[in-house]
């Protein structure tokens, strides 16, 4: 596959001249009657801020996301997700292991339980519910940020005897961002400072009102340790699920999401999925995140090999070319073909990307990265031995700035360049300022990774003449 660049130039509706340049900065030599390869021409084409359509085209025809299966009648009730948050120490872990313990029947393999990331218990009444196994809202915000919305229910654990803390709110603040409905665990009831009551009032001031007390949210009075409550919580879980009418079809092509993966040196890349709609099974061909393959074993929570896997269910897979990340979506295809498809079109993307991302905030690019942008913004990061060198850095940093170019200092503060300086730097756009100081050979290589653009000065002159050169550069021309 290749292109001539006078012809992707004139499809794209830019100069060839302007192609040239630009291919140039990606180090690229080309002439207009050159043809370049699909790679190329994808970077180039990004850069521009193209979307490769063609490539998402093919893929959203081979996903296939929408199949009639997904027709209303098909759909059968399915297991809520489960997704355990509270503050430190007020028993998360105990409850993950109390309720896989007293749950998984002791004939399963032994009796011994297989941690892979997720797990599926049986209520007492026969409902059925899944665990994710990572308590907390770290897990549960890195998947969501990947677009993954995995979890149908968090329990809130609070325990009895301590009441509402800093992670019992930001718990509640990451399952309210998310939509996902919560049942209170009052956890340590068996402890002699136990006061649910007071658990009751804290959370009916953060908007959570039991219903004993005319609110809607579910309270469940439990103890890690004696085992009380327990049947009752799940047994609230499946109610509170049953007003989300949880369904899915199980009759079609599956598709779900990773929870957890690792690289096994026997066995290669290892991914547990949770299954969200369909079956997957054994052979299957699928595509997950950037790596395709067909699953070579199924393995569930109980350690034994399953060839079929339908909605809610976990189960750890083998056979994918490469580990994907927690929170991608697998999506099982009709071929090994299309499967390898879609992932070199998604590979393809993400380097070009990446590359794109090494263009960003270097001050020589900042003109052509800001583009078109009405006011344009310079901002920086400024880092210095001492504050009183900040602040006459800040102040001569505020007087270069002109009409049409504003210096934003995105942060500021005396001390060595650190990790969150670098990680600032590279969500924000911005250019780190050190003076007086030098960071560490890891923080180089994180700032080279990141593609960040840190500079360095001892004397304030040369600091602001650099920042005037690139405003200078910056300004729009007046002719
Ligand atoms: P996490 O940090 O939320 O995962 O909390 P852990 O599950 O690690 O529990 C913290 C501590 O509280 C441990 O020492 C547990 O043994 C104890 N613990 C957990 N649940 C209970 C309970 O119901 N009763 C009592 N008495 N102790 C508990």
């Amino acid at each position: 596959e290749a292109i001539e660049l006078a012809e992707l130039a004139k499809r794209m509706g830019i100069k060839a001249n302007e192609m040239i340049a630009k291919l140039m900065t990606l180090g690229v030599m080309a002439t207009v009657n050159q043809t370049i390869d699909f790679e190329t021409a994808t970077l180039v084409a990004t850069e521009f801020d193209f979307d490769v359509e063609k490539a998402s085209f093919e893929e959203e025809a081979l996903l296939n996301h929408e199949i009639d299966g997904d027709d209303e009648d098909k759909k059968i009730g399915r297991a809520p997700v489960v997704t355990i948050m509270g503050h430190v120490d007020h028993g998360k872990t105990s409850l993950l292991d109390v309720i896989r313990k007293s749950k998984i029947t002791s004939g399963e393999a032994g009796g011994i339980t297989q941690h892979i990331g997720a797990y599926n218990v049986e209520t007492p009444n026969g409902g059925r519910v899944t665990f994710l196994d990572t308590p907390g809202h770290a897990a549960f915000t890195a998947m969501r940020s990947r677009g993954a919305q995995v979890t149908d229910i968090v329990i809130l654990v609070v325990a009895a005897d301590d009441g509402v803390m800093p992670q019992t709110i930001e718990a509640i603040n990451h399952s309210k961002a998310a939509g996902v409905p919560v049942v209170v665990a009052v956890n340590k009831m068996d402890k002699a400072g136990a006061d649910p009551d007071r658990i009751m009032r804290e959370l009916s001031e953060l908007d959570l009102l039991a219903e004993e007390w005319g609110g809607s949210v579910i309270f469940v009075k439990v103890s890690a340790k004696t085992g009380e409550g327990i049947d009752d919580l799940l047994e609230m879980v499946l109610l509170q699920s049953e007003v989300l009418e949880l369904k899915a079809n199980p009759d079609r092509k599956a598709m779900g999401y990773v929870v957890e993966s690792r690289l096994d040196t026997g066995r290669g890349a290892v991914a547990t999925v949770l299954v969200k709609q369909g079956t997957l099974s054994d052979g299957d061909p699928i595509v997950c995140g950037l790596y395709s393959g067909r699953i070579r074993a199924m393995i569930d929570d109980s350690g034994s090999r399953i060839d079929a896997a339908g909605p809610s269910t976990p189960v750890e897979i083998i056979g994918l070319s490469g580990v994907p990340d927690a929170g991608d979506e697998f999506i099982a295809v009709a071929s090994d073909k299309d499967a390898k498809q879609i992932a070199g079109n998604r590979m393809q993307k993400q380097r070009a990307k990446e590359l794109a991302k090494k263009s960003r905030a270097n001050l020589e690019k900042m003109f052509e990265n800001l583009g078109s942008a009405e006011v344009k913004e310079l901002k920086l990061i400024v880092k210095a031995d001492v504050q009183g060198s900040i602040e006459a850095l800040n102040d001569s940093l505020k007087d270069l700035a002109k009409e049409e170019v504003e210096i934003k200092i995105v942060h500021s503060g005396a001390g060595t360049i650190n990790e969150s300086d670098v990680a600032l730097a590279a969500v924000s756009d911005a250019i780190i300022v050190g003076f007086n100081v030098r960071p560490s050979p890891q923080i180089r290589k994180l700032a080279k990774d990141e593609h960040v653009d840190m500079r360095f000065y001892d004397i304030i002159y040369n600091v602001i003449n650099d920042i005037k050169a690139a405003l200078d550069g910056m300004m729009p021309s007046t002719f």
